[in-house]
């Protein structure tokens, strides 16, 4: 059966959410990538209906009738089938049936995805990964995410889960892994922002963390130099996996850590991937920095919105 859909004006945006551990970032999106406008809030840590009523408030406040959909991107896996946020990171949310309480509440197109998915979706179509049908993206912050577009779709894996970049094994039976995670020697592990802390903490004192082991290094200290290339070193084995599986045409680094840090990390990550990864792949590959900040997030929520909405 042929399924007429009218474009209207009245439905051209969309709103993107982005929970995070301390703010709640949304904003009104339109289909070219535009933020129309932009709210935030703190992000409760008491209990779950809390966030869950702070989350309607930041979308009741953007609300209008040119929007369509809304969606949303959270530190958690997420159970697509069921739309269910599993259980977030620092954030008092568990199996919180998010798309049909926000679908009730708004009587929109609901559509929900992890953090670092949705990053990955708003670096492709608004950001550095814009034009290109196969990229990765790893955030590096508190922890390391993944995100993957493969042949122009979000790759999310049967249960909508996939791509957890940061909980591959780079060393066997290596460091244990942080917070709820039972693994060892995880990139995670060797390349988050909390990683780059505990490095520079051991090596140069406990006042310098990541973001002061940056500071040193843009000044040009030799000892600052060699602990972030390392670390490059140690994201270059991901890279190169992640090359050889998914053959992207770019791996799109952001974060807060790895965004600082990119020009420090860039020169020996490529350098060790270009060794793991395979021809053709190896010599087509490209790194870039992603080039939406903070706003990468609630962007990606918002075209997460568009899909739901596309194929409501
Ligand atoms: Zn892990």
């Amino acid at each position: 059966m042929r399924r007429f859909t009218v474009p209207t004006v009245q439905a051209g945006h969309a709103i993107g959410v982005d929970l995070g551990g301390t703010k709640i970032l949304a904003g009104v999106l339109a289909r070219d990538g535009s933020v129309v406008r932009r709210h935030e809030r703190p992000t409760p840590q008491d209990s779950q209906e809390h966030v869950l009523a702070e989350l309607e408030a930041a979308v009741a406040e953007l609300l209008d009738k040119s929007v369509g959909a809304v969606g949303f991107g959270a530190p958690s896996p997420i159970d697509q089938a069921r739309g269910i946020v599993v259980r977030c990171v620092n954030v008092p949310l568990e199996n919180a049936p998010l798309r049909e309480r926000m679908g009730e509440r708004f009587g929109l197109p609901v559509g929900l995805d992890n953090d670092a998915n949705a990053a990955a979706i708003g670096e492709w179509r608004a950001g550095a990964g814009r034009g290109e049908d196969d990229l990765v993206m790893l955030t590096l912050g508190t922890g390391v995410g993944g995100g993957v577009i493969s042949g122009a779709q979000p790759f999310r894996g049967r249960n909508g889960a996939g791509a957890e970049l940061g909980h591959v094994v780079i060393v066997h039976d290596g460091r244990p892994c942080q917070g709820a995670c039972t693994g060892r020697g995880h990139l995670e592990t060797y390349v988050s922002g909390s990683a780059a802390t505990a490095a520079a903490r051991e090596a140069l004192g406990p006042a310098v963390d990541a973001h002061g082991l940056v500071g040193l290094a843009d000044e040009g200290d030799a000892k600052a130099k060699d602990l972030l290339a390392g670390i490059g070193r140690h994201l270059g084995s991901g890279i190169g996996s992640f090359v050889n599986i998914f053959g992207p045409q770019l791996v799109v680094l952001g974060g807060g850590f790895g965004v600082a840090a990119y020009e420090h990390l860039r020169g020996p990550a490529e350098e060790v991937a270009r060794r793991e990864a395979l021809e053709p792949m190896r010599s087509s590959v490209r790194l870039a920095k992603a080039e939406l900040g903070t706003a990468a997030g609630l962007i990606g929520a918002a075209f997460v919105g568009f899909e739901a909405l596309d194929s409501a």
